[in-house]
């Protein structure tokens, strides 16, 4: 019975390709280095979950610049970003909360 990879992609989901005939990773997921590759962006993505403004524009320059460099793939620069734009959703939902405790408790009803 096929089975499916084992390998968790960048985004976090669990690859959808069957696993190679007596083996746990697909085609493209039994090179090592791909899944290590995998394995780093989930860190960085992990990272980018927790910085403030500061750290989420420098993750912003880390990417343009493995890009530039051909250093990361689309896919893998697809996944932080998204990670980057929740981040940064979430950033501004939490300086709006400050704002708006900010201006309730200088104006008190
Ligand atoms: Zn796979």
């Amino acid at each position: 019975m096929p089975r499916y990879c084992a390998e968790i992609l960048a985004t976090g989901l669990q690859c959808t390709q069957f696993a190679r005939k007596g083996q746990i990773w697909c085609r493209a997921h039994v090179d090592p280095r791909l899944r290590e590759k995998n394995d780093e962006t989930r860190q960085f993505i992990a990272c980018v979950g927790v910085q403030d403004v500061s750290g989420v524009a420098s993750a912003l320059g880390k990417i343009a610049c493995e890009l530039r460099l051909k250093l990361i793939t689309p896919v893998h620069a697809e996944a932080v970003l998204d990670a980057i734009e929740t981040r940064l959703d979430q950033l501004s939902g939490t300086l709006a909360a400050k704002t708006c405790d900010q201006v309730t408790s200088a104006n008190p009803v």
